[in-house]
């Protein structure tokens, strides 16, 4: 077990091997298991290794994927690259994607967030 989260409870997407796999949320289930993996292997091999660092150098590399990904493919009339023409419009599909993801995540909501009310 490493750090004061154990690690065992970040493996807890249940979702993600349950769903029924079509050809089309393949390759988006596999990288999301596989980069959730990736995060508690390296937790795994170094217990003093902070699971937000780990955290946050996987989101680091999501996004530059993702923005690589994004890049626009010149033809000023591709209705494929219109929401990601430009920096700032890579921005907001960013942060859409990134607020639905969250919303859908099971870890959206903690119980130990400050404003849950303890009647
Ligand atoms: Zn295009």
């Amino acid at each position: 077990m490493s750090g004061i989260i154990a690690a065992g409870s970040l493996t807890a997407f249940p979702n993600v091997t349950a769903n029924t796999q079509t050809e089309d949320s393949q390759p988006f289930d596999e990288a999301f298991s596989r980069a959730v993996d990736l995060g508690n292997q390296i937790a795994d091999g170094d217990d003093k290794a902070d699971l937000w660092d780990i955290a946050d150098g996987l989101l680091a590399g999501a996004v530059q994927y993702w923005l690589y990904t994004r890049q626009p493919c010149g033809d000023a009339r591709c209705e494929d690259c219109l929401a990601i023409g430009t920096a700032e419009a890579r921005m907001a599909e960013l942060r859409r994607l990134v607020e639905q993801l969250s919303e859908e995540s099971q870890y959206f909501h903690a119980p130990t967030d400050s404003n849950v009310g303890r009647a």
